[in-house]
Parts: structure tokens; sequence; C-alpha cells
């Protein structure tokens, strides 16, 4: 039986869990693959703000062995999505009923436990049934896609607008996919040749180094006008000072990604140019969204090489990512769940 739960900074522990009953509005669920995640190597690593204990996994996909009669949608079989963020029910939003609009989203592994175990027993609404057609290594990639649905929501941008996305391994190219799926151009900004070419294997046109040239071609790509939001993925590890560089006066910088990295911002070029700034951590609420655009194809995630484990020491997977981190392999390493 599988549970493992990150300790404290550098130490998961494999203790089984305590079976309990399912109620009338519960699922259980037998968890079949967990993406190894940079989120889950930062909480790792000891800089993610992670609340020990905690069971360590914040994506994942398994199938409903139980459900209790108050569930709707699930049943016995249904395979499933782990969400990996649920309201707080502590801030003003929650305890008015507008849990969409919670301030404090917890986070799998971080607030509550997360899905490297065999069995999770939830309530039916943390799940999100999956249809046949979204494999389950697919479904893998949901929460990258709600996160950049959540980002095109919140810009709020017209079609044809340029959008720089700094930073294009796992979340950036999904995220200029999602875009360019909503008639946005984006235009994808990393120091990986590899990344940029896979970008280009996405469609994605406008792909560049952040060398010496990139001004002026940043420059071409907008028609001189400079980008209408850039987006800064936060495990990039680029300087964050070029995506106040691509964008034009007065607009919205974002940070987004799955990982808090300590970072610097330059204060005096976002002041001097009257750019907002906003961050975008999660895909809180956007999941059912992100599985319907797996659905319509709107993302091709066949392009990042998969690692598919079945025999593992998950410390030494953590212990590699978080001190590759910065490298940023460009692989979906999943634990595949055997009981
Ligand atoms: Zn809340």
């Amino acid at each position: 039986m599988d549970n493992w739960i990150l300790k404290s900074a550098n130490t998961l522990v494999n203790e089984p869990q305590q079976e309990r009953a399912v109620s009338a509005d519960e699922v259980k669920v037998k968890v079949t693959y967990v993406l190894a995640s940079n989120f889950d190597a930062v909480l790792y690593s000891g800089t993610g703000g992670a609340h020990y204990p905690k069971t360590i996994g914040r994506f994942a996909v398994g199938r409903v062995m139980e459900a209790g009669a108050d569930c709707y949608g699930v049943e016995k079989n249904t395979r499933v999505l782990l969400k990996p963020t649920r309201p707080c029910g502590k801030c003003l939003s929650c305890k008015t009923g507008k849990e969409e609009k919670c301030s404090s989203v917890a986070i799998a592994g971080r607030d509550f436990d997360g899905f490297l175990r065999d069995f999770v027993v939830c309530k039916y609404t943390d799940v999100a049934p999956l249809p046949d057609s979204v494999t389950d290594i697919e479904a893998l990639c949901t929460e990258a896609v709600a996160l950049a649905e959540r980002i095109y929501s919140r810009l709020a941008l017209p079609a044809g607008s340029r959008v720089a996305v700094v930073g294009c391994s796992f979340a950036g190219n999904i995220l200029a996919q999602v875009l360019q799926y909503h008639k946005l151009i984006p235009i994808v900004i990393d120091n990986s040749p590899a990344a940029l070419d896979k970008a280009r294997a996405c469609g994605i046109y406008y792909s560049y180094l952040p060398d010496e040239d990139l001004a002026e071609n940043i420059r071409e790509a907008t028609s001189g006008q400079l980008c209408d939001a850039a987006i800064y993925t936060t495990c990039s590890r680029l300087d964050p000072a070029i995506t106040m560089r691509v964008l034009a006066e007065g607009k919205c910088a974002v940070l987004a990604g799955f990982a808090p990295i300590d970072f610097n911002i330059p204060a005096r070029e976002l002041c001097d140019r009257n750019i907002s700034l906003t961050s975008v951590m999660s895909g809180y609420d956007y999941t059912d969204t992100a599985i319907n655009l797996l659905v319509h194809d709107a993302v091709n995630t066949d392009v990042f090489e998969k690692e598919i484990l079945t025999e593992y020491d998950p410390n030494a997977v953590y212990k590699a990512m978080s001190e590759t981190v910065g490298t940023r392999k460009n692989k979906m390493i999943i634990f595949k769940m055997i009981l």
C-alpha cells in the first residue's frame, strides 16, 4: 500500500493510510497515474511552503471504486481527474456561497493531502469525470490547460492581441497553445532551442531566444507596437526583466505557473512604463473548461516526452527534479500506481 507523506524537507516516508468509510456524498478513488511536477519538487525541497506532514502529489487521475448514494455524475468504474485545488471554506467568498471566487484556494500536497497514494476518499465534487476521448496521460495536463484558461479569462484581450510567453517548457507551451486556440497571437521566448522547436511543432509561429536580437524580433512580430500582455512562467528561471521589456506601455504582466519560486522583479521598469502586474498560480475553477478543451483537441500533448515509472523511489525522483529545475527537462515524469 503506497501513501508517500512529506514529513519534512527532503523526507518522503511511505506509510499506509487509515481506511475510512465512504459517506453519502463521497467517492473512493483508486489512483492510477500521478504526474511528478515542479510544484511537488519545490515542496520536496522545502521552499514551497508545505504544511508538514502531507501526502505529496498535485496531479493525478484514477478510477472510482465506490460512490455514496448522493453522488451525481460519477459511479463505480468512472475514470476521473482528482482536482488539484479546492475552495478553502474559510474566506468571505466561501462563507457566502461564492466558492468560485475563493481568495485562498487550497492546493493538493501543500494545503491538503495530495495523491501519491493508492486510494483517495473525497467529496464527489472534488473529482471530474473524464470523457473516453481524453486519455489518462492527457488528463494529467488538465491543470496546465486550466491555468492557461484562467489567464486568458483574466486578460480579457480581443482576438489578434499579441501575448509574449516567457518560458515555454511544459506549462508555457500549453499556455501558448491555449492562447492560439482563442485567436490571440502567442510569442514564445525561451533559452532552450529544443523547447522552441516543440512550440513550433505545435503551430506557434513566433518563437525566439532571449538574445541580443530579441528586442528587434519583438518589434517585427508586433509591427513595432510591442506586446499587449506578457506572461512570465515562474519555473522558467529566465530573467523576469524580459517580461517588462517586451510589453507595450500600460499593459499587463502576468506571473504564472505552479511553483512559487522567489525571484526579483525590476520595479523601476514596471513603474516607469505603467505596467500592471497580476499572478495566476492555479487553474482553480477552470477544470471542466480545460477537460472540454482536451476533448476538442485544442492542445497537443503528444509533443512532450513521457517517462512512465512502474518501479521508483519518489525521494530520488523529486530530489533529481528539484536539482534540475533550472535546466527544465522538457519531460513528463509519471508514476504508475500499481497495487
Ligand atoms: Zn475560500
